[in-house]
């Protein structure tokens, strides 16, 4: 029997499709990396039929790509190598549970982002997840095994701290958990104290398994949310302002950008020109409590940190998002009121890529600085974005490009890329949601024992290399 034969008997043929439009969709995303048609695609709907497709794959040593919306901006469901199968898991959209008193819920892999935030308004509207900017179409799951940030993520981290645990099917086709529901399915509150297999899928790209549960951690609505707007010049100042106000432990999130995305956010119409004199970056500050007056005393503090005589030449400006949404109307209103449609100013053409990284919040301003330089060399928008993380223990930045994607554009973006990424890993930066040719570029610099172990954990989980083969550039 061939391939789609076998996959029609384990799912059934409306849920598997080899035909050109199919594949076709399925081997490209909107940035710059070079499509690949996968062989056939596949949309399982149970853990028992993901085994069976595993078993069949290591039977015929074919490669298999996790999809979820392949909305991740690294390129990274594409299919390095031909002939594979499309493992689309959209249909395993479950809520599991939420668990009140642990404070977590429990999904599976094609749960989006809209989807929970619905969810949880509807039936436990005391709890909240933290949303992305990305559309809320997008998997929850892919976004925290990716590591992503999201608008709790200046307070909490990455959202792969947010896993309590997860329920995998390996490469070799068992069912595998880890955290505390090693106890028992009613049981994953957490992932200590235990060895913390969660490393082994988290940050993998999908090359050590099908994740099939996530429990992930929920945290209390405060009652009165507040936000205000930043306005700052200059790389170094900015950031040095944000880590000052981050410190103060009273914002739970802060977004900070190219005013001239903030204009676009606002309702502004591209293209957006920067005009003499005015402020180099904006940041959506959020922050909580549980009265009012918590909220206002807390944006006092932000205040009088902004407002101190020390920053003297570079001006920064604090302004209450009351005043924002008097001026702009819904569009402000619409903005922090995540998952938003916000993400729609950066889908406007086929094409959009950014190189992101984590960095050490020293070197944060002078690798804005460089980024910035860089994109106005090559010619692109200005469109940084920034997040102070895990309570300023480290910073985000992204360069933002949105594109046409006609070849010649497709290769300046290419060439931009990749020295915004040069520039990034000699600030000591590292990648994020990192596309083959940029782990490339991390590997050679990064220490070799660590790539050992990676590919030595890889070769243990998945002897025949069929998951994901080639993410990592290994
Ligand atoms: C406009 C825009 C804005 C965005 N803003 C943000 C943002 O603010 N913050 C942020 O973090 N991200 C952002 N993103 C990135 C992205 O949307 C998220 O990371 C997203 O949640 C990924 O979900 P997906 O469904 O597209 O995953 P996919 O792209 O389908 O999958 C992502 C990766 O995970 C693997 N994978 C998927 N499912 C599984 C599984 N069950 N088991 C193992 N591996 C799996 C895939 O093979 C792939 O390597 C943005 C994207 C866009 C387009």
């Amino acid at each position: 029997m061939g391939l789609v034969d076998c996959l029609n008997d384990i799912v059934g043929p409306k849920y598997v499709s080899d035909r050109v439009p199919e594949r076709y969709l399925y081997s490209f995303d909107m940035t710059e990396n070079p499509p690949q048609r996968p062989a056939v695609v596949v949309m399982p709907e149970n853990v028992k039929e993901i085994q069976q497709i595993v078993g069949l794959a290591n039977e015929t040593k074919t490669p298999l790509v996790p999809f979820i919306t392949g909305q991740n901006v690294g390129g990274l469901t594409i299919p390095q190598e031909p002939d594979a199968i499309m493992v689309d898991l959209k249909r395993m959209d479950r809520i599991l549970r939420v668990d009140d008193d642990a404070m977590y819920a429990l999904v599976e892999p094609g749960v989006t982002f809209g989807h929970l935030r619905k969810f949880l308004d509807e039936h436990h509207p005391s709890l909240r997840y933290t949303y992305p900017l990305a559309p809320p179409f997008t998997s929850v799951v892919a976004n925290a095994l990716l590591q992503g940030l999201c608008d709790l993520s200046t307070r909490h981290g990455a959202m792969a701290d947010f896993v309590n645990g997860v329920e995998v099917v390996l490469p070799t086709g068992e069912v595998v958990r880890t955290g505390s529901s090693i106890l028992g399915d009613e049981n994953w509150f957490g992932r200590y104290p235990l060895p913390d297999l969660f490393g082994l899928f988290s940050g993998w790209q999908g090359m050590t398994g099908i994740v099939t549960k996530m429990a992930l951690q929920l945290w209390p609505k405060p009652p009165f949310i507040e936000h205000a707007a930043l306005f700052t010049f200059d790389e170094e100042a900015t950031t040095q302002l944000l880590q000052g106000l981050v410190r103060t432990q009273v914002l739970d999130d802060a977004d900070c950008m190219s005013l001239s995305l903030v204009k676009m956010l606002l309702g502004v119409p591209p293209p957006v020109h920067a005009m003499e004199g005015e402020p180099d970056y904006g940041t959506l500050l959020s922050l909580s409590g549980s009265t009012k007056i918590e909220t206002q005393q807390k944006l006092k503090t932000l205040r009088r940190i902004v407002e101190s005589p020390e920053h003297g030449l570079s001006r920064p400006l604090l302004i209450d998002w009351d005043a924002i949404t008097a001026l702009m109307g819904d569009q402000a209103a619409s903005w922090v009121d995540f998952p938003s449609d916000a993400f729609k100013i950066l889908t406007e053409y086929d094409g959009l890529t950014w190189v992101g990284t984590y960095i050490h919040p020293r070197n944060w301003g002078a690798a804005l600085a460089g980024g910035r330089r860089i994109v106005e060399k090559h010619g692109f928008e200005l469109m940084a974005f920034l997040k102070p993380m895990n309570g300023m223990h480290y910073g985000e930045f992204k360069f933002i490009i949105r594109f046409p994607k006609d070849e010649t554009t497709v290769e300046r973006v290419r060439l931009c890329n990749e020295e915004l990424l040069d520039h990034a890993l000699d600030q000591n930066a590292i990648p994020y949601k990192t596309p083959v040719w940029a782990a490339k570029k991390l590997i050679a610099r990064a220490d070799p024992e660590f790539v050992n172990l990676v590919k030595r954990i890889r070769e243990m989980l998945d002897p025949n290399g069929i998951m994901n083969p080639g993410r990592w550039g290994i």
